[in-house]
């Protein structure tokens, strides 16, 4: 919906939606609903309440360990920030969903952070930053595959030129100036193409009101009266921020038509609408025009009037933007300590504690990656590892598994080592042919049986058996059982040997 400009509708399904959501024991949902809301809050101009919408999903996606739905929660706050003032912020905000979305595959989302970013450095008025991003964001995305992120990018670019083409006329550059501004206009116009070819009603419109601007500001008022036409016919109800934008535009084009009088009454129903908005901003700006309006027409009482009022609007906004300030401080706080104890919590979910080698589960997951490419397994079990305990207590026994696993992991083997539970680990050795696997086993074997062992056990001596299995095209938990076979044949053969096939005639080594 908030695609074909039915933004307000599907606003008004959030509540019922994010209760449906929260039942479920799946949180994605809920965490992609509230992507979702704040991403509606800032079509519609509830920048506060987006905001709060990107803080609770930010939370469930950094619980979830979702980087993609991280950055785009990140990315979309980095513009309601923008939208509110906090430029600063917004900026930091756009940087760390960059960061994120570079860490995924996945094109679009690296586009929208791009354009996150572009979007705060042209507020920043760094648009020969800006432009490049904006075009690197199109670059990413197929225009045909989703024309409405290059619709809202396209849209992005030409209020760059336009900053650049004021840069430009306020350093005495007309010529220059002019030119960006018919850039501006020739990107808007595909903008609205594509808008218009996919339905995307919130970008139409704002592109329309856009460039029904550009157009005035060239004098080319013909054409900011069709685009003005054009966008209040189309359907669908608009949202607040749309309605505003356009009641200033048009407000602002007739007023340089020397329409003042028609002017007024948009500039009125703009200011009645951002009183009701609880916006300190948009408030402060509507009243600011009206004022403006009316002492064109000399209305000077009441010009005063909602002079003042926009005066008082301003002062709350300066506080408003402290307070918001200070709350965003307080979450990054939060956020951080959340994302540290996340990561925590992962690294404990995947590692045995006294080892700190990987652990069964994610042996698992590595040997499922690894799909169908060729690999050797092999399982390790230490030798009479009771009596070592029986013998030099439970706490020596722990040492020696702390060592052995670190052994697992020197750098001589380039295996995969993981504890599999008690005294046995998994060597997972992808692409490895069976010799490599057997001659790396082997060394293994007698480095182990070699090693000085006596400083944790006077007389103590470890050794280990070892089955290895090839994968040959066959589901793991039958080269599971092959290794596991071949693992027992070491051991009845007197243990401290290598067995990487079923022949009765195994070498049998001597420490
Ligand atoms: P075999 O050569 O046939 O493998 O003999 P074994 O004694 O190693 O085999 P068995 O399975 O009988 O004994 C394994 C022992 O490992 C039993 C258990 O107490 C011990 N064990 C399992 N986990 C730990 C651990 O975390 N720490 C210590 N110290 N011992 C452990
Ligand atoms: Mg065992
Ligand atoms: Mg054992």
């Amino acid at each position: 919906m908030s695609r074909t400009g039915r933004s307000v509708e599907a606003f008004r399904r959030v509540p019922k939606l994010l209760r449906q959501a929260r039942r479920r024991r799946d949180g994605r949902p809920f965490a992609e609903l509230l992507t979702q809301a704040s991403w509606l809050c800032l079509q519609l101009g509830y920048p506060d309440a987006g905001i709060e919408f990107v803080i609770k999903a930010r939370q469930r996606w950094t619980v979830l360990g979702e980087i993609a739905g991280r950055a785009r929660a990140q990315a979309i706050g980095s513009w309601l920030l923008n939208e509110v003032g906090l430029i600063d912020e917004g900026f930091v905000e756009a940087e760390a969903a960059l960061d994120l979305a570079s860490k995924v595959e996945d094109k679009g989302l690296l586009a929208f952070a791009y354009n996150c970013k572009a979007t705060t450095l042209a507020l920043c008025r760094q648009d020969g930053l800006g432009i490049p991003l904006f075009e690197r964001a199109l670059a990413l995305i197929d225009p045909d595959k989703n024309p409405a992120a290059a619709a809202l990018y396209l849209t992005n670019i030409a209020f760059s030129f336009v900053s650049l083409a004021e840069l430009a006329e306020a350093g005495g550059k007309v010529e220059e100036g002019h030119g960006h501004r018919r850039r501006a206009i020739d990107y808007t116009r595909r903008a609205i193409e594509a808008a218009e070819g996919c339905g995307d009603l919130w970008t139409l419109r704002i592109a329309f009101c856009n460039g029904a601007e550009y157009a005035a500001d060239l004098g080319w008022f013909d054409l900011a009266q069709d685009y003005l036409d054009r966008c209040e016919q189309l359907p669908g109800e608009t949202g607040f921020r749309e309605r505003i934008h356009f009641l200033f535009t048009k407000g602002d084009i007739l007023r340089r038509l020397g329409s003042v009088h028609e002017a007024l009454p948009l500039c009125a129903e703009a200011a009645a609408l951002g009183e009701k908005s609880n916006n300190a901003d948009i408030r402060s700006q509507t009243l600011r025009r009206l004022a403006d309006v009316e002492a064109d027409l000399g209305l000077f009482e009441q010009a005063l009037e909602h002079f003042r009022a926009f005066h008082d609007a301003s002062t709350w906004q300066m506080g408003e933007l402290t307070r918001r300030r200070s709350i965003i401080a307080e979450v990054q706080q939060d956020s951080e300590r959340l994302r540290r104890e996340v990561e925590d919590y992962a690294h404990k979910a995947a590692h045995d504690s006294l080892t700190g080698l990987k652990n069964r589960r994610k042996f698992e997951e590595a040997v499922t990656s690894l799909g169908g490419a060729p690999y050797v397994l092999g399982i390790v079990d230490l030798d009479r590892f009771k009596s070592i305990n029986d013998t030099y207590s439970h706490l020596t026994g722990d040492a020696v598994l702390q060592r052995i696993a670190g052994m697992l992991e020197s750098p001589d083997f380039d295996w995969q080592a993981y504890r599999l539970g008690g005294e046995e680990f998994a060597l997972l050795l992808p692409r490895a042919t069976m010799d490599d696997a057997r001659a790396a086993g082997e060394h293994l074997r007698r480095k182990i049986s070699c090693a000085l062992w006596s400083d944790l056990g006077q007389g103590l001596a470890v050794t280990i058996s070892l089955g290895l299995a090839e994968r040959n095209d066959r589901d793991r938990s039958t080269v599971m059982a092959e290794a596991d076979r071949r693992l027992y044949m070491a051991k009845s053969r007197g243990r401290n040997r290598v067995v990487s096939d079923d022949s009765v005639d195994t070498f049998s080594y001597s420490a």
